[in-house]
C-alpha cells in the first residue's frame, strides 16, 4: 500500500527525522507532518476533493503512514529526551569550574623547623648529636661545669629542684660532661633538648625552652676555630650577608667567654626597630671550654683544649621568622602555625 503523494510526505518527514539533532527539532518535525497544520494531517483532511477511485487508496496509505511516522517519532523523542535528561545531570554533577579540593596537610612546627636546620648545618660540619636526661644531678648541671655553690644560677628562684641534688636542667650543658666522660677526645657534638628555669610567662620568658648546645674538645682547637664555625652557622641560618661579632663575657665553665652578635638582617647594620636601633643582634654565647671543666672529665687541660656554645631556639626562631612573642610557640594557634607550612 502506497502512493506516490504519501510517499513524498514520508520521505521527507524521514529525512528530517534523522537530520534532527535534539527533542525539540523532533518536535519541530512532528508537527510540521502530523500537528493540525501538518502536511500528512492536510492530505487527510483533503480526501474529500479527491477522485473517488483515489479516497481509500489515498486514505489507507496516509493512515498507514500517520502511524508509521507517529512509532518512528514517539522512540526517537522518548530516546533524545532520555539522552538530554542524562548529559544536564552529569553536566551538574561535574562542574569543571569549581575549584579543587585540597587535601589537609600538616606542617612543621617554627621550633622544629629551626631545630632541624640548626642540626642539618652542623651534621654537615661533621658534628654529631647528642642527647641527655631532662631531670640532672646537681653535679653534671652546676658542680662539674665549675658552678660554685654561691652561683646565682643555683639559687631555688631560678633552678626547679626535685630533690636536694635533682632537678630539672637549666641548660644542655651538662650533656657536655656525659659525652666527654663517655667518649674519648676528638669531641664534636650538638645537643639539642628542652631546659627548664623559673620563669614567669611573658613575652621573651617560659619557664620551659629550647636549646641547642655545641662542643668541639681535640689537639689545638682554638677560639679562631670557634669564630670560624659561628660565622658559618650565622651564614647558613641567617643568610650569606651575615656577620658576627663577639662581645667578652662571663661563663663560669668557659674561658675566655663571649657573647656573640649577629648583624641585624633586617637594617644590615643601619638600626631598626628589630635590633632596638643597635645594628646587632644576640644569638648565643660561647667560649672556650674552661680547663677544670676537663679536668673534671678526666681530660688533660695541658694537652686538650675546645670550645662550646649554647643558643636558644626559641630565640633563632624569634629572629629568623620576626616573631616578637614567645608565647606563640606554645599556644597551638592553627592560624600562627600554619604560616610555617
Ligand atoms: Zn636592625
Amino acid at each position: 500500500m502506497a502512493h506516490p503523494r504519501v510517499d513524498a510526505i514520508v520521505e521527507q518527514a524521514r529525512a528530517a527525522v534523522a537530520a534532527a539533532q535534539s527533542s525539540s527539532e523532533l518536535e519541530a518535525v512532528r508537527v510540521g507532518v502530523l500537528g493540525r497544520q501538518g502536511s500528512l494531517t492536510q492530505l487527510l483532511r483533503s480526501l474529500g476533493s479527491l477522485a473517488p477511485e483515489e479516497r481509500p487508496l489515498v486514505g489507507a496509505a496516509a493512515n498507514e503512514a500517520k502511524r508509521a511516522l507517529e512509532g518512528l517519532l514517539d522512540a526517537r523523542l522518548a530516546a533524545a529526551s532520555e539522552a538530554e535528561r542524562q548529559a544536564d545531570r552529569s553536566r551538574r554533577r561535574l562542574d569543571l569550574t569549581l575549584p579543587g579540593r585540597r587535601p589537609p596537610k600538616g606542617s612543621f612546627h617554627p621550633l622544629t623547623r629551626v631545630h632541624d636546620e640548626i642540626v642539618a648545618i652542623f651534621a654537615g660540619l661533621g658534628f654529631s648529636v647528642a642527647e641527655g636526661p631532662e631531670i640532672e644531678t646537681d653535679y653534671h648541671n652546676f658542680e662539674a661545669l665549675n658552678i660554685p655553690r654561691d652561683h646565682p644560677a643555683r639559687d631555688m628562684q631560678d633552678t626547679f629542684y626535685l630533690s636536694e641534688s635533682t632537678l630539672l636542667r637549666t641548660h644542655t650543658s651538662p650533656v657536655q660532661i656525659r659525652a666527654m666522660l663517655a667518649q674519648k677526645p676528638p669531641v664534636r657534638i650538638i645537643v639539642p633538648g628542652k631546659v627548664y628555669r623559673r620563669d614567669v610567662v611573658d613575652m621573651t620568658h617560659s619557664p620551659m625552652f629550647h636549646q641547642v648546645e655545641g662542643l668541639a674538645v681535640d689537639h689545638g682547637i682554638t677560639m679562631a676555630d670557634l669564630k670560624g664555625t659561628l660565622e658559618l652557622f650565622a651564614r647558613e641560618m641567617f643568610g650569606p650577608r651575615s656577620r658576627i661579632r663577639f662581645r667578652p663575657s662571663f661563663f663560669p665553665f668557659t674561658e675566655p667567654s663571649a657573647e656573640v652578635d649577629v648583624v641585624c638582617f633586617l637594617c644590615h647594620g643601619d638600626g631598626c626597630r628589630l635590633c632596638k636601633e643597635g645594628g646587632w643582634l644576640e644569638i648565643l654565647g660561647c667560649g672556650m671550654v674552661h680547663p677544670r671543666v676537663l679536668e673534671n672529665v678526666g681530660y688533660d687541660p695541658e694537652e686538650l683544649t675546645g670550645w662550646a656554645f649554647g643558643m636558644g631556639i626559641e630565640r633563632i626562631a624569634m629572629l629568623k621568622y620576626g616573631i616578637d612573642d614567645l608565647r606563640l610557640f606554645f599556644e597551638n594557634d592553627l592560624r600562627f602555625l600554619e604560616q610555617f607550612a
